[in-house]
């Protein structure tokens, strides 16, 4: 007979780690199917902020900036070494569009959503101390605002959740290849395969969390179940080796179309992102493009000109990840970046997706996962709580 579990998660990505973590701490049996390595798609490809995400303010988005500066504060308690607090510093140019009394208004507004708590602070750089700014070009600076915001290795978080949940007695099958899922009133039959070989199993509750990939996932299932209308957005970094920046993380404005970009140190090199560029071929042949590299050295030039002369000497290394979206017009940058859980049924699920989301709400999306699917499982004894336990490198 084909092996039980109570929850089978699709995906090695930060959503699939962090449900799993949770799950096999309240004492359920978990399977984890991963195609590639832990953190090997979005995961290891972000923006590696572990942050509210200031800029969402303009959007409204508030409840998403006061669940994520709630988040942040968990990570930096529970994760030291792998989430650290960085000063942040946002530019103000004669020809900057965001004006400073916008920005102090939403710097004060993130500090109240951060509950004024740890690192919640912002003020202005002195004028005197902007030469010592790593190269940032004084040449029409008005102000210089700081405040301070987390940042992270990706994929080391990713790592270190996943240890965590190894520990735990979650189970995984890697690599393995989600092939397709059959949906019966009280169970789920799994198909994938490992080592060249067609796998089954059940499971209660059939959890995907295959990031840009969910939407394939769950078009493998039957009966049918509803894929909601997302596009995948790509965003690209360029590592470049230039004297990584020592004074934090730069918040420039792309004066082309006035979209926010990070310049930050990352493992010694210089980190400059990211991109928004609608996607339409198939997750895995997700790449950089030349006018991705063209738009963000353009920027790095204007605002570092002489770190962008020394930094292009040789040709900077990039990576690309994929945003899921919500579908509709307009440009992405605007778009919610809440997270969307899609069950096969109101009562007792039997398969969640999970659509979109961020790095650092991943424990509050699985702790809503497991509460969404909670009626489908049996009842069993917690034997951890993830509120509590440290995140160590892997
Ligand atoms: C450019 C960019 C910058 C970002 N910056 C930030 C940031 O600074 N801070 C922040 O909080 N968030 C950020 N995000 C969002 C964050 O990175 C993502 O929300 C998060 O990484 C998504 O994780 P995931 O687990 O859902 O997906 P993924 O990490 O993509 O994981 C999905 C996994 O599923 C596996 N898989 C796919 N198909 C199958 C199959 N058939 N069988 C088995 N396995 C399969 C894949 O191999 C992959 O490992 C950013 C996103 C992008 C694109």
């Amino acid at each position: 007979m084909a092996h039980a579990f109570d929850l089978v998660i699709v995906g090695g990505g930060i959503h699939g780690v962090g449900i799993a973590q949770r799950a096999a701490a309240a004492g359920y049996r978990v399977l984890l199917l991963e195609k590639a390595a832990i953190a090997a798609g979005t995961s290891s490809r972000s923006s590696k902020l572990i942050h509210g995400g200031l800029r969402y303010l303009e959007t409204g988005q508030l409840r998403l900036v006061r669940e994520s500066l709630h988040e942040r504060t968990a990570l930096l308690r529970l994760a030291p070494e792998l989430v650290r607090l960085r000063r942040f510093h946002i530019p103000v140019y004669a020809d900057t569009r965001r004006r400073p009394w916008i920005l102090a208004t939403g710097l004060a507004l993130y500090a109240g959503l951060a509950g004024f708590a740890g690192g919640a602070g912002f003020g202005l750089v002195p004028s005197k101390e902007w030469g010592a700014l790593d190269g940032l070009t004084t040449r029409g600076l008005e102000r210089v605002f700081w405040y301070h915001d987390g940042q992270t290795d990706d994929a080391a978080l990713a790592r270190a959740v996943w240890a965590s949940a190894l520990r735990l007695g979650a189970e995984a099958a890697l690599p393995a290849t989600f092939i397709s899922a059959e949906r019966r009133d009280a169970e789920v039959v799994v198909r994938y395969a490992a080592d060249s070989t067609l796998r089954e199993c059940r499971t209660k509750v059939l959890v995907n969390a295959a990031g840009p990939w969910a939407a394939h996932v769950a078009r493998e299932i039957t009966p049918a179940i509803p894929v909601p209308d997302v596009e995948l957005v790509q965003g690209t970094h360029l590592l470049l080796q230039a004297a990584p920046p020592a004074r934090g993380i730069y918040y420039v404005e792309s004066p082309r179309d006035g979209r926010a970009i990070f310049v930050m140190p990352f493992h010694g090199a210089l980190m400059i992102g990211t991109t928004e560029l609608r996607y339409r071929a198939g997750p895995d042949e997700v790449t950089p493009t030349a006018g991705e590299s063209h738009y963000l050295l353009g920027i790095l030039r204007r605002y570092f000109p002489d770190v962008a002369a020394t930094g292009t000497a040789s040709p900077p290394r990039a990576f690309a990840g994929l945003r899921v979206l919500p579908g509709g017009p307009g440009h992405a940058f605007h778009r919610s970046r809440e997270t969307h859980l899609a069950v096969d049924r109101e009562q007792t699920p039997r398969v969640i997706s999970i659509y979109g989301g961020k790095l650092t709400t991943f424990r509050a999306t699985a702790a809503q996962v497991l509460r969404r699917i909670a009626s489908s499982l049996p009842a069993r004894h917690a034997i951890a709580d993830v509120d509590t336990l440290p995140l160590t490198p892997a």
